[in-house]
Formats: structure tokens, C-alpha cells, sequence
């Protein structure tokens, strides 16, 4: 039984009452009526904290529980207590989802909102910021890592023919490209991209290749990087917001200095695996642009993989993560357009 207040229908009184029985049969007592009645009940307001619950009849009577009475107990005899276990788990899956959602924002902006962030700054970095970055990164990996390539200038030549004819067919949307021919030191058979189109390919790459089109392939892959703008948004994941802001405003000189300064500059062009697939489909395309082939380079990859003997310190691995798991989606990418080029010529 619950004593609470009644109000009758069609009418400002309120009179002190209680409601005994079922859900089945509710009998309303009202004080100083000596015949409690049957009440058939219509709806019941939702349990809100701090608010009394009320249960209206179909003769448009409101009973008003006092604040904590029982009213679902009344209501629902016998199957009371998994209701109330009900409401208790719906309202725990509420809990649950929003700090799922909560703590699900949180790690999205950091793992997408700083590459986002990085991406953004990298597409609206100003060219001569990137071409003075370029330098500055070239100078100083030239002083600490690379001596002139020992190629001879035929073969060097060769090479830079085979790079102009990619980056003809690259297309010009960014920055120039330009290859630079050096010997590796202790970063060994290796690539680079900086992001203003600077390419480097050592001597000891050159000569691990098996034929033109290996080194073609590791080109058209550092073209990938550079198209798609995967150095500068490295280095700025790297070195982080303030350094974007900066760049981006175009205070660069002072800035270009700390990166080089840094010595981190070999150390932000290793690119995540998401970045690695790109440039490998990216590289795939170019070389079937250019009549060579795309899974060549592949090939040179695995060379690399196993002169380094599966320590990935330094050279092609440190900076290029993933090689090994690579060759199936360059090979499926090739067999897409393998098959879309044939059906086209035919
Ligand atoms: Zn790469």
C-alpha cells in the first residue's frame, strides 16, 4: 500500500489517499471516505529522480506517490525485482556506451586530429618554405651521412633519364622533382623523399638492383611520398603543433634551422605503413604509366630485407616499415590495373 494525494478529476481539491492492491486491481482509499473504490489505471509517469511518480485513471483522477515509494513494486508484483534489474542494466549500457563514446573521441583526436592537423598544415605549407626545408635537410645529411656517389657519369646519366621520364609522367601538381645520386654511408641500399621533391637513391641501392626497372619502381615510390605530400606530414607529426603554426605562418629561416638542428630530420621520414601503401600504389600506377614493371621493385625490396638480415637499424627497413608485408597488395594493385589497361587496348 502507498499513501499519497489524489487529485479527482475536474476538480482543485486534493484529498489524502492511499492505493493498495495489483496492477490488475488497484483500490483507491480516499481519508474520510468509508468506500474504497476500484480505479483503473490509465498511465504511469517514468521514475525521474526528485520527481513524485503519478498514475492517472481512466476517470481522470491523479494519484501522486510520495517521493521513494514503491510504485513499480506495487505495480508489477511478482516480477518487481528483474524489472527494476532491467532498468538497472539499461541504464549501466548507457553508462557504458557514453564512456566508450567519450573515451573513443579522445583517442580519435589524437590518433586522426594531429595527422589531420599535419595533413591540413601540409597542403597549405608555402613552396619556398618546402624548397628551403629541402635544403637545409640536404646539407645536413650530406655532412653527416652521405659522400658523393661513385656511380660513373654514364650511369648516372642513365638513372637521371629514367627519373625524368617518371616525374614527366608524374605530372606537375607540387613540388619540382629532382633526383640526387649519393653513397649511403651507414644507411646502406636506401631511399629518400624530402618534401620539397628532393629524391635521394645510393649508390649501394643502385647496386643491389637486378635490373632498371627495381630502381625505376623505389623511384616512382619516393615520387609517391612527394605527390602525396607524406614527408612534410610526417615531419610535422613528428615535431608537432607549434612547429606547424609556425611553418605554416611562413616564419620559417629560424625554424628550418631547428629541424636540421635536430638531427631528426632522417628520423621524421620514417613514414607510418599507412603512408608505405600509399607510395607503393601510388608507384604502381606511375610504372604502369611508364610501359615498366610495377612489381619489379618488389623484388629489389626483398633483396634489401635479407642483405640487412633482417636487422632494420638503419637503411631501406629503418625508414620504410612493412616491406615485408607489401608484396601482395602491389601485386593486386597491378593485377587491377594490369586488367583494366588490357580490356582497354583490346
Ligand atoms: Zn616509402
Amino acid at each position: 500500500m502507498i499513501k499519497g494525494r489524489y487529485f479527482p478529476a475536474g476538480s482543485a481539491r486534493v484529498v489524502a489517499a492511499s492505493l493498495s492492491g495489483t496492477r490488475d486491481r488497484l483500490v483507491l482509499h480516499l481519508e474520510n471516505e468509508p468506500d474504497a473504490a476500484d480505479a483503473k489505471l490509465t498511465s504511469v509517469s517514468d521514475p525521474i529522480a526528485g520527481v513524485p511518480r503519478k498514475l492517472t485513471f481512466a476517470d481522470g483522477g491523479v494519484f501522486e506517490a510520495p517521493l521513494g515509494a514503491d510504485v513499480d513494486g506495487l505495480l508489477k508484483t511478482g516480477g518487481t525485482f528483474f524489472a527494476r534489474l532491467t532498468r538497472l542494466e539499461a541504464n549501466l549500457g548507457l553508462v557504458a556506451a557514453v564512456a566508450v563514446v567519450t573515451i573513443g573521441l579522445v583517442f580519435a583526436a589524437y590518433r586522426f586530429g594531429i595527422p589531420l592537423l599535419a595533413s591540413g598544415a601540409a597542403a597549405i605549407t608555402p613552396a619556398p618554405v618546402v624548397a628551403a626545408m629541402d635544403r637545409g635537410t640536404l646539407e645536413t645529411v650530406d655532412r653527416a651521412v652521405f659522400s658523393p656517389s661513385q656511380l660513373n657519369a654514364g650511369r648516372r646519366r642513365k638513372l637521371q633519364a629514367m627519373f625524368e621520364e617518371l616525374s614527366q609522367l608524374a605530372g606537375d601538381d607540387g613540388p619540382a622533382l629532382r633526383l640526387e645520386l649519393r653513397q649511403g654511408g651507414m644507411i646502406g641500399p636506401n631511399a629518400l623523399a624530402l618534401p620539397g621533391g628532393t629524391i635521394i637513391v645510393t649508390d649501394e641501392l643502385v647496386g643491389l638492383a637486378a635490373s632498371d626497372d627495381e630502381i625505376a619502381g623505389v623511384m616512382a615510390h619516393e615520387i609517391g611520398h612527394v605527390r602525396e605530400r607524406h614527408s612534410l606530414q610526417q615531419i610535422y607529426r613528428v615535431l608537432g603543433i607549434g612547429f606547424m603554426v609556425g611553418l605554416v605562418g611562413g616564419d620559417a629561416s629560424q625554424l628550418v634551422d631547428d629541424v636540421v638542428t635536430q638531427a631528426s630530420a632522417l628520423q621524421a621520414l620514417v613514414y607510418s605503413r599507412e603512408f608505405e601503401t600509399h607510395a607503393d600504389l601510388y608507384s604502381v600506377g606511375l610504372m604502369v604509366k611508364a610501359g615498366r614493371d610495377p612489381l619489379a621493385f618488389v623484388g629489389l625490396l626483398d633483396r634489401i630485407v635479407r642483405d640487412a638480415g633482417g636487422s632494420g637499424e638503419t637503411g631501406w627497413l629503418a625508414t620504410h616499415p612493412g616491406t615485408k608485408d607489401r608484396r601482395e597488395a602491389v601485386r593486386k594493385r597491378a593485377e587491377a590495373l594490369d586488367g583494366a589497361g588490357e580490356t582497354a587496348q583490346e
